[in-house]
Protein backbone atom coordinates (compact mmCIF):
# COMPACT_ATOMS: atom_id res chain seq x y z
CA UNK A 1 0.00 0.00 0.00
CA UNK A 2 1.57 3.40 -0.60
CA UNK A 3 0.81 6.50 0.70
CA UNK A 4 -0.15 9.48 -0.77
CA UNK A 5 0.25 13.14 -0.64
CA UNK A 6 -1.86 15.29 -2.79
CA UNK A 7 -0.88 19.19 -2.34
CA UNK A 8 -2.96 21.08 -4.05
CA UNK A 9 -5.72 18.72 -3.67
CA UNK A 10 -8.83 20.96 -4.09
CA UNK A 11 -7.85 21.58 -8.23
CA UNK A 12 -8.03 20.52 -11.32
CA UNK A 13 -4.92 17.49 -10.90
CA UNK A 14 -6.01 17.18 -7.09
CA UNK A 15 -9.42 16.40 -8.69
CA UNK A 16 -8.24 13.62 -11.30
CA UNK A 17 -5.21 12.27 -8.75
CA UNK A 18 -7.47 11.48 -6.51
CA UNK A 19 -10.17 9.61 -9.25
CA UNK A 20 -7.25 7.75 -10.29
CA UNK A 21 -6.75 6.78 -5.98
CA UNK A 22 -9.96 5.89 -5.80
CA UNK A 23 -10.02 3.51 -8.81
CA UNK A 24 -7.19 1.68 -6.81
CA UNK A 25 -8.06 1.25 -2.68
CA UNK A 26 -6.35 -1.95 -2.89
CA UNK A 27 -2.76 -0.25 -4.39
CA UNK A 28 -2.97 3.96 -2.54
CA UNK A 29 -3.86 5.54 0.09
CA UNK A 30 -3.93 9.17 1.40
CA UNK A 31 -2.06 10.50 3.97
CA UNK A 32 -2.58 14.09 3.49
CA UNK A 33 -4.84 17.08 1.63
CA UNK A 34 -3.99 20.36 1.25
CA UNK A 35 -5.71 23.20 -0.33
CA UNK A 36 -5.14 26.92 0.21
CA UNK A 37 -8.68 28.95 0.35
CA UNK A 38 -11.78 26.12 -0.44
CA UNK A 39 -12.53 24.93 3.28
CA UNK A 40 -15.48 23.24 2.59
CA UNK A 41 -14.46 21.29 -0.70
CA UNK A 42 -11.34 20.53 1.58
CA UNK A 43 -13.67 19.21 4.00
CA UNK A 44 -15.66 17.05 1.62
CA UNK A 45 -12.77 15.32 0.36
CA UNK A 46 -11.38 14.69 4.13
CA UNK A 47 -15.09 12.92 4.80
CA UNK A 48 -14.48 10.48 1.60
CA UNK A 49 -10.66 9.80 1.60
CA UNK A 50 -10.07 10.63 5.83
CA UNK A 51 -5.77 11.22 5.64
CA UNK A 52 -4.46 12.05 8.52
CA UNK A 53 -3.66 15.60 8.02
CA UNK A 54 -5.50 18.52 6.25
CA UNK A 55 -3.38 21.70 5.65
CA UNK A 56 -5.14 24.73 4.56
CA UNK A 57 -3.20 28.71 3.34
CA UNK A 58 -4.20 30.26 6.42
CA UNK A 59 -4.94 30.19 10.21
CA UNK A 60 -8.69 30.98 9.73
CA UNK A 61 -9.22 28.42 7.18
CA UNK A 62 -7.67 25.74 9.11
CA UNK A 63 -9.80 26.55 12.15
CA UNK A 64 -12.95 26.29 9.53
CA UNK A 65 -12.09 23.18 8.67
CA UNK A 66 -11.03 21.53 12.11
CA UNK A 67 -14.47 22.92 13.02
CA UNK A 68 -16.48 21.25 10.41
CA UNK A 69 -14.34 17.73 10.25
CA UNK A 70 -14.74 17.74 14.11
CA UNK A 71 -18.98 18.31 14.38
CA UNK A 72 -18.37 14.86 11.86
CA UNK A 73 -16.18 13.38 14.10
CA UNK A 74 -12.96 13.28 11.79
CA UNK A 75 -9.96 12.80 13.35
CA UNK A 76 -7.93 14.25 10.61
CA UNK A 77 -5.10 16.44 12.09
CA UNK A 78 -5.27 20.27 10.55
CA UNK A 79 -2.67 22.30 10.16
CA UNK A 80 -1.95 25.86 7.71
CA UNK A 81 0.92 27.47 6.03
CA UNK A 82 4.17 27.06 4.76
CA UNK A 83 5.80 24.41 7.32
CA UNK A 84 2.81 22.34 7.30
CA UNK A 85 2.88 21.76 3.59
CA UNK A 86 6.61 21.06 3.95
CA UNK A 87 5.80 18.53 6.87
CA UNK A 88 3.69 16.70 4.97
CA UNK A 89 5.30 16.40 1.72
CA UNK A 90 8.24 14.92 4.12
CA UNK A 91 6.38 12.43 6.56
CA UNK A 92 8.61 9.09 6.65
CA UNK A 93 4.86 7.63 6.71
CA UNK A 94 4.62 9.35 2.75
CA UNK A 95 5.65 7.48 0.06
CA UNK A 96 4.55 9.78 -2.90
CA UNK A 97 3.74 13.06 -2.99
CA UNK A 98 1.75 14.74 -5.90
CA UNK A 99 2.91 18.30 -6.07
CA UNK A 100 -0.18 19.79 -7.64
CA UNK A 101 -0.43 23.54 -6.17
CA UNK A 102 -0.23 26.50 -8.82
CA UNK A 103 2.17 28.93 -9.10
CA UNK A 104 5.79 29.66 -7.21
CA UNK A 105 3.97 29.01 -3.83
CA UNK A 106 4.40 25.30 -4.56
CA UNK A 107 8.33 25.06 -4.71
CA UNK A 108 9.02 24.86 -0.97
CA UNK A 109 6.94 22.14 -0.40
CA UNK A 110 7.51 20.57 -3.98
CA UNK A 111 11.69 20.68 -2.82
CA UNK A 112 10.89 19.40 0.26
CA UNK A 113 9.62 15.85 -1.06
CA UNK A 114 12.57 15.81 -3.49
CA UNK A 115 14.93 16.38 -0.26
CA UNK A 116 13.12 13.64 1.48
CA UNK A 117 13.78 11.49 -1.03
CA UNK A 118 10.04 10.57 -2.12
CA UNK A 119 8.47 9.76 -5.11
CA UNK A 120 7.33 13.33 -6.78
CA UNK A 121 4.66 13.65 -9.04
CA UNK A 122 5.53 16.96 -10.35
CA UNK A 123 2.65 18.36 -11.58
CA UNK A 124 3.64 22.24 -10.23
CA UNK A 125 5.94 23.17 -13.20
CA UNK A 126 6.50 26.33 -12.46
CA UNK A 127 8.85 24.93 -9.40
CA UNK A 128 11.28 23.45 -11.73
CA UNK A 129 10.97 26.89 -14.19
CA UNK A 130 12.18 28.90 -11.53
CA UNK A 131 14.95 26.73 -9.87
CA UNK A 132 15.84 23.86 -11.97
CA UNK A 133 19.33 23.35 -10.81
CA UNK A 134 18.61 23.28 -7.14
CA UNK A 135 15.63 20.96 -7.75
CA UNK A 136 17.35 18.19 -9.94
CA UNK A 137 20.46 18.17 -8.08
CA UNK A 138 17.91 17.76 -4.96
CA UNK A 139 16.84 14.94 -6.83
CA UNK A 140 19.80 13.16 -7.37
CA UNK A 141 21.66 13.84 -3.87
CA UNK A 142 18.38 12.41 -2.01
CA UNK A 143 17.86 9.79 -4.30
CA UNK A 144 14.32 11.01 -4.92
CA UNK A 145 12.46 9.43 -7.97
CA UNK A 146 11.12 12.21 -10.18
CA UNK A 147 8.23 11.56 -12.95
CA UNK A 148 6.67 14.41 -15.18
CA UNK A 149 3.22 14.74 -14.86
CA UNK A 150 2.49 17.47 -17.57
CA UNK A 151 1.13 15.57 -20.27
CA UNK A 152 3.95 16.46 -22.21
CA UNK A 153 6.57 15.86 -20.33
CA UNK A 154 5.28 12.57 -19.62
CA UNK A 155 5.05 11.78 -23.06
CA UNK A 156 9.12 12.30 -23.59
CA UNK A 157 9.91 10.58 -20.47
CA UNK A 158 7.66 7.32 -21.89
CA UNK A 159 9.53 7.69 -25.52
CA UNK A 160 13.27 7.92 -24.00
CA UNK A 161 14.93 5.29 -23.41
CA UNK A 162 16.16 4.11 -19.90
CA UNK A 163 18.99 6.39 -17.89
CA UNK A 164 22.05 5.03 -19.71
CA UNK A 165 23.70 8.25 -21.51
CA UNK A 166 25.07 5.94 -24.23
CA UNK A 167 21.14 5.49 -25.52
CA UNK A 168 20.89 9.28 -24.25
CA UNK A 169 23.33 10.45 -26.96
CA UNK A 170 21.34 9.19 -29.87
CA UNK A 171 18.87 11.55 -28.89
CA UNK A 172 18.19 14.15 -31.52
CA UNK A 173 15.61 16.72 -30.15
CA UNK A 174 12.41 16.67 -28.07
CA UNK A 175 9.44 17.60 -29.35
CA UNK A 176 6.88 19.57 -27.27
CA UNK A 177 3.01 19.42 -28.51
CA UNK A 178 0.78 22.30 -27.75
CA UNK A 179 -2.47 22.51 -28.82
CA UNK A 180 -2.21 26.75 -29.53
CA UNK A 181 -5.08 27.57 -26.86
CA UNK A 182 -8.51 28.80 -27.65
CA UNK A 183 -6.90 32.40 -30.06
CA UNK A 184 -4.68 29.83 -32.58
CA UNK A 185 -6.65 31.02 -35.27
CA UNK A 186 -8.51 34.33 -34.14
CA UNK A 187 -7.55 37.56 -36.10
CA UNK A 188 -4.69 39.05 -33.92
CA UNK A 189 -6.21 42.55 -33.80
CA UNK A 190 -8.93 41.40 -31.51
CA UNK A 191 -7.02 39.59 -29.09
CA UNK A 192 -6.68 42.97 -26.87
CA UNK A 193 -10.32 42.70 -26.30
CA UNK A 194 -10.55 38.59 -24.73
CA UNK A 195 -12.09 38.80 -21.55
CA UNK A 196 -10.51 36.63 -18.91
CA UNK A 197 -13.41 33.98 -19.12
CA UNK A 198 -12.78 33.47 -23.31
CA UNK A 199 -8.84 33.11 -22.17
CA UNK A 200 -9.87 29.98 -20.13
CA UNK A 201 -11.94 28.13 -22.32
CA UNK A 202 -9.63 25.77 -23.51
CA UNK A 203 -10.60 24.03 -26.53
CA UNK A 204 -9.17 20.15 -25.43
CA UNK A 205 -8.82 20.53 -21.06
CA UNK A 206 -10.50 21.62 -18.07
CA UNK A 207 -7.95 23.26 -16.03
CA UNK A 208 -7.27 25.69 -13.31
CA UNK A 209 -7.22 29.56 -14.51
CA UNK A 210 -3.79 30.49 -13.95
CA UNK A 211 -2.50 27.43 -16.77
CA UNK A 212 -5.66 27.99 -19.13
CA UNK A 213 -4.44 31.83 -19.49
CA UNK A 214 -0.63 30.72 -19.88
CA UNK A 215 -2.09 28.22 -22.44
CA UNK A 216 -3.85 30.60 -24.23
CA UNK A 217 -0.59 33.15 -24.40
CA UNK A 218 1.36 30.10 -24.57
CA UNK A 219 3.35 31.09 -21.87
CA UNK A 220 2.44 27.33 -20.90
CA UNK A 221 4.11 26.17 -23.60
CA UNK A 222 7.14 28.69 -22.47
CA UNK A 223 7.64 27.22 -19.26
CA UNK A 224 7.31 23.82 -20.63
CA UNK A 225 10.50 24.24 -22.85
CA UNK A 226 12.37 25.11 -19.61
CA UNK A 227 11.27 22.42 -17.73
CA UNK A 228 12.01 20.15 -20.72
CA UNK A 229 15.00 21.80 -20.30
CA UNK A 230 16.00 20.80 -16.30
CA UNK A 231 14.02 17.35 -16.71
CA UNK A 232 15.66 15.80 -20.35
CA UNK A 233 19.42 18.13 -20.09
CA UNK A 234 18.43 19.19 -23.83
CA UNK A 235 19.75 22.55 -24.55
CA UNK A 236 17.29 25.27 -26.12
CA UNK A 237 18.16 24.52 -29.66
CA UNK A 238 17.39 20.81 -28.88
CA UNK A 239 14.02 21.58 -28.19
CA UNK A 240 11.31 22.20 -31.13
CA UNK A 241 7.56 23.21 -30.20
CA UNK A 242 4.96 22.24 -32.54
CA UNK A 243 1.12 23.27 -32.96
CA UNK A 244 -1.22 20.26 -32.73
CA UNK A 245 -4.98 21.40 -32.59
CA UNK A 246 -6.08 17.92 -31.46
CA UNK A 247 -4.31 17.56 -28.07
CA UNK A 248 -3.70 13.43 -29.31
CA UNK A 249 -0.04 13.38 -29.61
CA UNK A 250 1.50 14.54 -26.30
CA UNK A 251 5.28 14.81 -27.25
CA UNK A 252 7.87 13.61 -29.10
CA UNK A 253 11.51 12.46 -29.33
CA UNK A 254 13.34 12.84 -32.27
CA UNK A 255 16.77 10.08 -32.88
CA UNK A 256 19.72 10.36 -34.53
CA UNK A 257 18.71 8.13 -36.74
CA UNK A 258 15.85 9.16 -38.00
CA UNK A 259 13.21 7.34 -35.70
CA UNK A 260 10.74 9.41 -34.18
CA UNK A 261 8.76 7.87 -30.74
CA UNK A 262 5.92 9.20 -30.01
CA UNK A 263 2.94 9.06 -26.65
CA UNK A 264 -0.92 9.30 -27.89
CA UNK A 265 -3.79 8.48 -25.99
CA UNK A 266 -7.16 10.84 -25.27
CA UNK A 267 -6.20 14.59 -23.64
CA UNK A 268 -7.16 12.98 -19.89
CA UNK A 269 -4.92 13.99 -16.99
CA UNK A 270 -5.29 10.84 -15.49
CA UNK A 271 -3.25 9.27 -18.26
CA UNK A 272 -0.02 11.01 -17.00
CA UNK A 273 -0.78 10.80 -13.24
CA UNK A 274 -1.96 7.00 -13.20
CA UNK A 275 1.35 6.51 -14.79
CA UNK A 276 3.46 8.42 -12.45
CA UNK A 277 1.71 6.94 -10.02
CA UNK A 278 2.61 3.46 -10.97
CA UNK A 279 5.27 3.74 -12.52
CA UNK A 280 7.59 1.25 -13.84
CA UNK A 281 3.36 -0.83 -13.70
CA UNK A 282 0.58 0.51 -15.46
CA UNK A 283 -2.84 0.94 -14.10
CA UNK A 284 -6.60 1.61 -15.08
CA UNK A 285 -6.87 5.58 -15.24
CA UNK A 286 -10.68 5.72 -16.36
CA UNK A 287 -9.37 7.53 -19.34
CA UNK A 288 -11.48 5.85 -22.66
CA UNK A 289 -9.26 3.92 -25.37
CA UNK A 290 -8.22 6.13 -27.83
CA UNK A 291 -9.98 5.05 -31.41
CA UNK A 292 -7.87 6.80 -34.37
CA UNK A 293 -9.87 5.67 -36.85
CA UNK A 294 -12.76 8.27 -35.25
CA UNK A 295 -10.31 10.55 -34.52
CA UNK A 296 -10.16 12.55 -37.65
CA UNK A 297 -6.57 14.31 -39.07
CA UNK A 298 -4.22 14.73 -36.73
CA UNK A 299 -2.43 18.08 -38.20
CA UNK A 300 0.82 19.99 -36.78
CA UNK A 301 2.05 23.63 -37.58
CA UNK A 302 4.83 25.45 -36.20
CA UNK A 303 3.86 28.22 -34.01
CA UNK A 304 3.77 32.01 -34.66
CA UNK A 305 5.94 34.00 -32.24
CA UNK A 306 4.06 37.31 -33.28
CA UNK A 307 0.82 35.61 -32.24
CA UNK A 308 2.43 34.22 -29.33
CA UNK A 309 5.56 36.33 -27.99
CA UNK A 310 5.36 34.71 -24.78
CA UNK A 311 6.86 31.85 -25.95
CA UNK A 312 9.88 34.11 -27.64
CA UNK A 313 10.28 35.23 -23.97
CA UNK A 314 10.31 32.19 -22.91
CA UNK A 315 12.95 30.75 -25.14
CA UNK A 316 14.81 34.10 -24.63
CA UNK A 317 14.79 33.61 -20.67
CA UNK A 318 16.08 29.60 -21.29
CA UNK A 319 19.10 31.36 -23.39
CA UNK A 320 19.74 33.99 -20.63
CA UNK A 321 20.19 31.39 -17.97
CA UNK A 322 20.71 31.96 -14.18
CA UNK A 323 17.89 33.51 -12.90
CA UNK A 324 16.09 35.35 -16.23
CA UNK A 325 13.23 32.09 -15.79
CA UNK A 326 12.92 32.88 -12.23
CA UNK A 327 11.95 36.67 -13.27
CA UNK A 328 10.24 35.64 -16.62
CA UNK A 329 7.77 32.92 -13.98
CA UNK A 330 7.20 35.63 -11.15
CA UNK A 331 6.55 38.27 -14.00
CA UNK A 332 3.89 36.17 -15.74
CA UNK A 333 2.26 35.20 -12.50
CA UNK A 334 1.61 38.56 -11.55
CA UNK A 335 0.23 39.93 -14.85
CA UNK A 336 -1.98 36.88 -15.39
CA UNK A 337 -3.28 37.58 -11.92
CA UNK A 338 -3.92 41.05 -13.20
CA UNK A 339 -5.90 39.91 -16.59
CA UNK A 340 -7.67 37.28 -14.22
CA UNK A 341 -9.00 40.64 -12.37
CA UNK A 342 -9.71 42.62 -15.00
CA UNK A 343 -7.16 45.32 -14.02
CA UNK A 344 -4.88 44.46 -17.57
CA UNK A 345 -5.95 43.50 -21.16
CA UNK A 346 -4.91 40.30 -22.74
CA UNK A 347 -1.98 41.63 -24.61
CA UNK A 348 -0.63 43.26 -21.74
CA UNK A 349 0.22 40.17 -19.90
CA UNK A 350 3.63 39.60 -22.81
CA UNK A 351 4.19 43.33 -22.43
CA UNK A 352 4.66 43.14 -18.63
CA UNK A 353 6.79 40.06 -19.10
CA UNK A 354 8.95 41.70 -21.56
CA UNK A 355 9.63 45.05 -19.53
CA UNK A 356 10.65 42.70 -16.56
CA UNK A 357 12.38 40.89 -18.53
CA UNK A 358 14.53 43.55 -19.76
CA UNK A 359 15.67 44.28 -16.96
CA UNK A 360 16.19 40.96 -15.06
CA UNK A 361 19.29 40.95 -12.72
CA UNK A 362 22.35 39.21 -13.55
CA UNK A 363 23.30 36.28 -11.49
CA UNK A 364 22.86 32.17 -11.04
CA UNK A 365 20.23 30.64 -9.45
CA UNK A 366 22.11 28.46 -7.26
CA UNK A 367 20.39 28.77 -3.62
CA UNK A 368 17.25 29.00 -3.08
CA UNK A 369 17.70 32.41 -1.36
CA UNK A 370 18.93 34.14 -4.55
CA UNK A 371 15.81 32.74 -6.33
CA UNK A 372 13.16 33.70 -3.83
CA UNK A 373 14.94 36.93 -3.96
CA UNK A 374 14.57 37.23 -8.00
CA UNK A 375 10.94 36.25 -7.47
CA UNK A 376 10.14 39.27 -5.30
CA UNK A 377 12.20 41.56 -6.93
CA UNK A 378 10.45 40.72 -10.73
CA UNK A 379 6.85 40.94 -8.59
CA UNK A 380 7.72 44.24 -7.24
CA UNK A 381 8.99 45.60 -10.96
CA UNK A 382 5.95 43.82 -12.95
CA UNK A 383 3.60 45.54 -9.79
CA UNK A 384 4.92 49.27 -10.46
CA UNK A 385 4.63 47.87 -14.68
CA UNK A 386 0.98 47.29 -14.04
CA UNK A 387 0.40 50.54 -11.50
CA UNK A 388 2.03 52.60 -14.52
CA UNK A 389 0.37 51.44 -17.55
CA UNK A 390 1.14 53.97 -19.75
CA UNK A 391 5.05 52.57 -19.67
CA UNK A 392 3.90 48.97 -20.74
P1 LIG B 1 -5.85 24.80 -9.82
O1 LIG B 1 -5.90 26.28 -9.79
O2 LIG B 1 -7.02 24.04 -10.33
O3 LIG B 1 -5.50 24.26 -8.36
C1 LIG B 1 -4.46 24.80 -7.61
C2 LIG B 1 -4.35 24.13 -6.26
O4 LIG B 1 -3.31 24.79 -5.50
C3 LIG B 1 -5.60 24.23 -5.40
O5 LIG B 1 -5.69 23.12 -4.55
C4 LIG B 1 -5.35 25.50 -4.58
O6 LIG B 1 -6.09 25.56 -3.36
C5 LIG B 1 -3.87 25.35 -4.30
N1 LIG B 1 -3.21 26.65 -4.08
C6 LIG B 1 -3.40 27.81 -4.77
N2 LIG B 1 -2.60 28.79 -4.29
C7 LIG B 1 -1.92 28.24 -3.25
C8 LIG B 1 -0.97 28.76 -2.32
N3 LIG B 1 -0.56 30.04 -2.36
N4 LIG B 1 -0.49 27.92 -1.36
C9 LIG B 1 -0.89 26.64 -1.30
N5 LIG B 1 -1.79 26.08 -2.16
C10 LIG B 1 -2.29 26.88 -3.12
O7 LIG B 1 -4.53 24.43 -10.68
P2 LIG B 1 -4.28 23.15 -11.57
O8 LIG B 1 -4.66 21.91 -10.83
O9 LIG B 1 -4.80 23.37 -12.94
O10 LIG B 1 -2.67 23.20 -11.71
C11 LIG B 1 -1.83 22.83 -10.64
C12 LIG B 1 -0.39 22.76 -11.16
O11 LIG B 1 -0.31 21.72 -12.13
C13 LIG B 1 0.07 24.04 -11.89
O12 LIG B 1 1.42 24.26 -11.63
C14 LIG B 1 -0.14 23.71 -13.35
O13 LIG B 1 0.75 24.41 -14.19
C15 LIG B 1 0.17 22.22 -13.37
N6 LIG B 1 -0.48 21.49 -14.46
C16 LIG B 1 -1.84 21.44 -14.54
C17 LIG B 1 -2.46 20.77 -15.58
C18 LIG B 1 -3.95 20.67 -15.66
O14 LIG B 1 -4.45 19.95 -16.54
N7 LIG B 1 -4.71 21.31 -14.81
C19 LIG B 1 -1.67 20.12 -16.64
C20 LIG B 1 -0.25 20.19 -16.42
C21 LIG B 1 0.32 20.86 -15.37
P3 LIG B 1 -7.59 26.27 -3.36
O15 LIG B 1 -8.43 25.42 -4.25
O16 LIG B 1 -8.00 26.20 -1.94
O17 LIG B 1 -7.38 27.66 -3.88
MG1 LIG C 1 1.37 20.53 -20.38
Amino acid sequence: MRRITVLGATGSIGDSTLDVIKRHPERYAVHALTAHRQVDKLAALCREFRPAHAVMGTAEAAAALQALLRADGIKTEVGYGEAALEAVATDAAVDAVMAAIVGAAGLRPSLAAARAGKRVLLANKEALVMSGRIFMDAVREHGATLLPIDSEHNAIFQCLPADDPRYRAGVAKVVLTASGGPFRTRDPDSLHDITPDEACAHPNWVMGRKISVDSATMMNKGLEVIEAHWLFGAPAERIEVLIHPQSIVHSMVSYADGSVLAQLGNPDMRTPIAYGMAYPERIDAGVSPLNLATAGALSFETPDLVRFPCLGLAFDALRAGGLAPAVLNAANEVAVEAFLQGRIRFTDIARVVAGVLERAPGGNADTLEAVLSADQDARRRAGELLENRSSC
